[in-house]
């Protein structure tokens, strides 16, 4: 069915090399840099320890030039170099807000900007991750789906994003691997450092883009952060959240097995249509049927229902006793994150009174469901939820053909 406004999942396409020539390793599956290696003429046993090390390096250390491997030939250094590249985003600008939120517009090799959010509160630091560049969703209540650019980013992309907050964090291990030997055995490349406390303790994939229409990369770069000998961080500390692509949630709990939050905002299908596009293909019922089937979905490991606060649209006493019915209905290990509307230029919502969003609360807390008030983080700097928008456009039908007409006079 076609939704007005929506366009297909887009394809990640191929992204120009930020390297020149070379390839940037950032994003590559362990497996991918050794087949990289024996491309470039490393034999079998060689390219795996070669790619063992560099992965340490690139994802334990955060080392980003191949000269600082020092467990790796001083000799093979400079071949590395000339071959390859470990880049990070380009960075066009960080703002923090006044409650301490850090946004970052980001800018890939292409020129394509998107943006990404670190907020810390005393227990945790929770990076804000994009999946894509505007989205094709086009929610009512978001601001990045009035983008009109949609670009998939790549695993390298994506995971660009969590190594760049911890260059910015200086959360790195601390200390050199002076000491170990450079040899090639297998065993010698653990050296001696002191991690230090983290403050980015937890992903959400909850940035601009669906990550379930960007599946495989989304997937690649989260493997990619849970790796045991690289960031490794736990699954339990990263949420994947979608607006409801119900036929990806099954594989998204069995092939990365993340936490869960879906952004429902209604309960019915009239508002929900309205403000969920998505809603006219896969429909409320289907979707909590998906939340019900979630792989990993228990009383410990809950899944997340976003709901965020539209006066007078999903914000009565009966909307919310609906919601816990439905909760109920499918018996789904659930809270519930109440999200006042963060407002954007020419938003056609406001958002819920203070009392309002009190008792919408409060009716389902007290059917036993957790709901709390989400602390509007960052909007001073547009950095809150569904405020997250780059400049990214590109020129309509009517402008390519008025640049056309006029390359074509200007040819004579
Ligand atoms: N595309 C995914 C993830 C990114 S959006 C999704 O929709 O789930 C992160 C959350 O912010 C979603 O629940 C989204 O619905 C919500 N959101 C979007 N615009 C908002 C706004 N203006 N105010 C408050 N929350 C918003
Ligand atoms: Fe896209 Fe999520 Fe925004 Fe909807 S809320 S337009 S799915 S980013």
């Amino acid at each position: 069915m076609q939704i007005p406004g929506h366009i297909d999942p887009v394809t990640t396409g191929t992204v120009p090399l930020r390297g020149g020539n070379r390839i940037d390793l950032v994003g590559l599956t362990r497996d991918a840099i050794r087949a990289e290696l024996v491309e470039a003429g490393l034999d079998a046993k060689g390219a795996k320890l070669r790619a063992k090390q560099i992965w340490h390096w690139i994802y334990h250390r955060g080392v980003t030039d191949f000269e600082a491997m020092t467990d790796i030939a001083k000799s093979m250094r400079p071949w590395l170099t000339d071959r390859y590249i470990i880049g990070r985003p380009t960075v066009r600008e960080a703002q923090v807000s006044n409650d301490g939120t850090r946004k970052w517009l980001l800018a890939a090799a292409d020129g394509q900007e998107y943006e990404m959010v670190f907020i810390p509160d005393a227990d945790r630091g929770t990076l804000c991750v994009s999946s894509q560049v505007g989205c094709t969703l086009n929610c009512r209540f978001c601001h990045t789906g009035t983008m009109r650019l949609v670009r998939n980013l790549a695993a390298g992309e994506i995971v660009g994003q969590v190594l760049l907050a911890r260059d910015a964090l200086g959360e790195w291990p601390k200390g050199t691997m002076a000491s170990a030997p450079e040899t090639d055995d297998e065993d010698d490349d653990a050296g001696h450092y002191t991690a230090d406390g983290r403050m980015l303790t937890n992903i959400v994939m909850m940035g601009m883009g669906e990550p379930l229409y960007n599946f495989d990369e989304v997937k690649g770069a989260l493997k990619i952060v849970m790796d045991g000998d690289g960031l490794a961080l736990s699954k339990r500390r990263i949420t994947l959240s979608t607006s409801g692509v119900v036929p990806m949630m099954a594989r998204a709990g069995e092939e990365i097995g993340v936490n869960l939050a879906v952004s429902l905002h209604a309960v019915n299908k009239e508002i929900r249509d309205e403000i969920v596009p998505l809603n006219r293909k896969y429909g409320i019922e289907e979707l909590l049927q998906a939340c019900a089937d979630y792989p990993g979905a228990n009383n410990a490991r809950r899944i997340t229902f976003e709901y965020v606060m539209l006066k007078d649209k999903n914000d009565s006493d009966e909307d919310a006793r609906e919601l816990v019915r439905l909760i109920k209905q499918y018996k789904l290990p659930a809270k519930v994150n109440l999200i006042p509307f963060n407002p954007w230029p020419g938003a056609p919502y406001e958002c819920s009174t203070p009392e309002r969003v009190r008792k919408f609360s409060n009716l389902i807390f007290e059917a036993g469901i957790s709901a709390p008030i989400r602390t509007p983080r960052g909007r001073d700097i547009m950095a809150a939820c569904g405020q997250l928008k780059s400049a990214a456009t590109k020129p309509t039908r009517a402008e390519l053909d008025r640049i056309a007409e006029e390359k074509q006079a200007a040819l004579g």
